[in-house]
């Protein structure tokens, strides 16, 4: 937990703001006297309740599918989405929630798509949270969605402990992270359910070994399967969307 500590810190202030409004910020940002523990424990529970709702919301009440996409900056998050959108039926109402720190170019990729977006900048912020996730469902018209997909802020280790409310987390790294890019983020790993492994065509290019990576995947999360894509081409992604599918009818809700 201590290395979280001034991300919660940003968390937190930011929490108490929504909560309370900014007179309550000077006064929670010194506490120090206080167990901060115990405060860290409350955001985090206070995130995921957040998070919980959004699921209820989304996905129970307006049969909205749901799935966030995570893995670090270049991985191919938008790329998978852009292939998945074009396999999307015609009649699909499709939207999107697009984390990043700074900027609205994966925004502007994913309308030219006809996907109706939310851009969160997140500025110091390295994942998104319930908190920002809720506010950014209120803007969608929910009754007319069908399909809601998350990107997450390019980062390998922050979105660990933050459920967003999503049906299936799926996680994306890339050959070119190098092949033991999977057994350097066990966490992350363990707190998702589907992982890819995107630019699998340059593997040989880049010296990266899929098989080594499949390996730690089978090591760190056993039950988690692996797909292999080319997002820039659509090479994999009927698999992918295929299983994202049979998931979605296997688990509902
Ligand atoms: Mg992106």
């Amino acid at each position: 937990m201590h290395m979280h500590a001034h991300r919660l810190d940003r968390s937190m202030h930011r929490l108490m703001t929504d909560l309370f409004g900014p007179l309550s910020l000077h006064r929670f940002g010194h506490s120090h006297d206080e167990d901060e523990t115990t405060d860290e424990d409350d955001v985090l529970e206070q995130f995921r309740k957040q998070a919980k709702a959004v699921h209820e919301e989304v996905v129970h009440d307006h049969d909205v599918s749901c799935v966030e996409f995570l893995g670090s900056t270049g991985s191919g998050k938008t790329s998978l989405v852009e292939r998945l959108v074009e396999r999307a039926p015609p009649e699909e109402t499709i939207g999107a929630i697009v984390g990043d720190v700074a900027g609205d170019d994966d925004a502007r990729r994913l309308e030219a798509h006809g996907v109706e977006v939310v851009n969160v900048n997140t500025g110091k912020e390295c994942h998104l949270d319930g908190s920002l996730v809720a506010d950014a469902v209120a803007e969608f018209d929910l009754a007319s969605l069908d399909r809601l997909y998350v990107e997450n802020v390019g980062n390998m280790v922050c979105p660990a402990d933050f459920p967003l409310g999503a049906q299936a987390r799926v996680l994306v790294v890339s050959t070119t992270e190098g092949d033991d890019v999977v057994r350097k983020h066990p966490l992350l790993f363990q707190a998702c359910d589907v992982a890819v492994v995107n630019k699998a065509d340059i593997a040989d290019a880049v010296g990266a070994d899929i098989d080594q990576m499949r390996d730690d995947v089978a090591e760190i999360a056993p039950e988690m399967p692996v797909f292999e894509t080319n997002a820039r081409d659509g090479g994999g992604i009927d698999a992918l969307a295929a299983h994202l599918t049979e998931r979605q009818h296997a688990h509902p809700h």
